[in-house]
């Protein structure tokens, strides 16, 4: 069940968000072949690292991707004030931009970040759909994500990735295997058991996509399975885009986990609770 304050929440109009192009972010199943689509099933059924998760409490991550400046004026502040911390997944390429559906964060919002103790992600720097990239390609991206990051935040190290679009293929979760920490995906599922490293699974926190009660389920089934639960999302805004989550439902999460007893933390410290080095 749902507190009180949380489901006074209104459920605002969303705007009609505008026609994304190919590269802009949160159309995270842009197939452009059906053999695109197999790649990447195939890709995510295939794991190449391991590791078992047994935890004594739930844990749940939030993890905003691209990241809009709402995800860091907004999202990274309402954390706080829970004292959690998020993941913010950078695409290099598009700092400080205007994009159609949002301005991303310029490099003061991410050595903010990193000074609170959110965690700095890795999101390809050209944010371009894994079929697009052969594998020299993507590595010489990935490199490229990697140096603009650590040119802002001197000292990041052993960083996690965000596949952009969730689009995966074999070649690029094995190059990631070497070059991350560890991937997220877009696909839907409560990490526990056994966890692929190179594509943990993660819902969509939106208010277009995800009504309280489903919520309720997913922070209810986290707890009772001592499982990971990872969320993503991009803005932050009373009206998002449909992509993203107002201040509201980001509160309603963050409420139901401690009530739940459930830790919030970065992607970053869950593999460290989990026991991944
Ligand atoms: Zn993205």
């Amino acid at each position: 069940m749902l507190a009180d304050h949380e489901t006074r929440i209104q459920r605002r109009p969303i705007p009609p968000a505008a026609a994304l192009s190919p590269f802009d972010d949160g159309d995270d199943a842009t197939f452009r072949r059906l053999s695109d689509r197999l790649v990447h099933t195939i890709a995510r059924r295939v794991p190449f690292r391991t590791a078992a998760i047994k935890l004594d409490r739930p844990i749940v991550s939030f993890s905003f991707d691209d990241f809009p400046a709402s995800a860091h004026e907004t999202g990274a502040r309402i954390l706080q004030d829970h004292d959690a911390q998020g993941t913010f997944y950078a695409a290099s390429g598009l700092i400080g931009q205007k994009r159609a559906l949002w301005t991303i964060a310029g490099a003061d919002a991410i050595r903010d970040l990193h000074d609170h103790g959110h965690e700095i992600g890795l999101h390809t720097h050209s944010h371009r759909p894994s079929f697009l990239m052969g594998r020299r390609q993507f590595g010489a991206d990935l490199a490229a994500n990697r140096a603009a990051l650590r040119r802002i935040l001197p000292d990041l190290a052993h960083e996690t990735f965000a596949y952009p679009f969730g689009l995966s293929t074999l070649s690029q979760k094995r190059t990631l295997g070497r070059l991350a920490r560890a991937s997220r995906s877009v696909q839907r599922g409560l990490n526990v058991g056994k966890l692929d490293l190179d594509f943990i699974r993660a819902y969509e926190l939106t208010d277009r996509g995800l009504s309280l009660d489903e919520l309720t389920q997913l922070l209810d089934d986290a707890a009772a399975r001592n499982g990971w639960l990872v969320f993503l999302t991009h803005d932050i805004a009373d009206r998002p885009t449909r992509f993203g989550a107002s201040p509201a439902l980001l509160t309603a999460a963050l409420l139901g986990a401690a009530r739940r007893g459930m830790d919030v933390l970065s992607i970053r410290d869950a593999l460290t609770r989990i026991g991944v080095s």
